[in-house]
């Protein structure tokens, strides 16, 4: 018996909720999640050749080539015989998406179309407490004194990364570089969207259409 593995690419904005449903399919189905910023890091880490070319490109904060990328990862999934595999942070171009296409080809395609508004409010109501780290939120968990760390009472900051402004132009980033890749999986047919607020709203949703895509490790039922 041939068992049919299925191949699987997760997309979504940063502050999507991505993390959060990545884990819960890795959890409900058997898969191997594989994130290319995980993989880098790690390559970095071992010193490997494709890890020290590619540092120089991380550090400066741009993307790491294709070439770079699709060797990497086409060696990776070339060792992944026996098991299903959810991509995340790869394909991130088009280029690196037909590369993929012609040595592994997708099953499905899953994006997060999480409104910009709703990541914008998530992520502008985050405050930090920089010497410990202690992060807070004005409205999912506030500080017992507004503006104020719960265990020293130092004043809390909003990091550059969590301002509005910043936000907002690392989604229209986002949007540019993806929008292309996103319309390559919709020409191909493979490409399922869902729309929600919350990941709690969305996760029934992906549960179900991973259901019939690969089997559940066990039966959920989600109303
Ligand atoms: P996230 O908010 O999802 O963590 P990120 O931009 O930090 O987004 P990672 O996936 O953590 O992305 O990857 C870290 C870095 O590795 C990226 O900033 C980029 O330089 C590089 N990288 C990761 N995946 C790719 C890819 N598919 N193509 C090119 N560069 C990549
Ligand atoms: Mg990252």
């Amino acid at each position: 018996m041939t068992l049919k593995l299925l191949r699987a690419l997760i997309m979504g904005p940063p502050g999507s909720g991505k993390g959060t449903i990545s884990s819960r399919i890795i959890k409900d189905f058997s898969m191997k999640h594989l994130s290319s910023g995980d993989l880098l890091r790690h390559q970095i880490l071992l010193k490997t050749e494709a890890g020290l070319a590619a540092k120089k490109y991380i550090d400066q904060g741009g993307l790491v080539p294709d070439d770079i990328m699709v060797k990497l990862l086409v060696d990776e999934l070339k060792q992944i015989k026996t098991s299903s595999w959810l991509l995340d942070g790869f394909p991130r171009t088009v280029p690196q998406a037909q590369a993929l296409y012609e040595k592994e080809p997708l099953d499905v395609v899953l994006n997060l179309n999480i409104p910009d508004y709703i990541i914008i409010d998530r992520i502008k109501g985050r405050w930090t407490h920089a010497p410990s780290g202690r992060i807070y939120h004005t409205e999912f968990n506030p500080p017992k004194v507004p503006g104020k760390d719960d265990v020293t009472g130092e004043p809390l900051i909003q990091r550059d990364d969590d301002k509005e402004e910043t936000v907002r132009k690392r989604l229209e980033g986002y949007q540019k570089m993806t929008q292309p890749v996103l319309q390559f999986y919709r020409e191909h047919g493979i490409l399922e969207e869902f729309k929600g607020k919350y990941s709690n709203e969305i996760w029934p949703h992906v549960h179900k259409y991973m259901s019939t895509k690969i089997t559940p490790l066990q039966y959920t039922e989600y109303s």
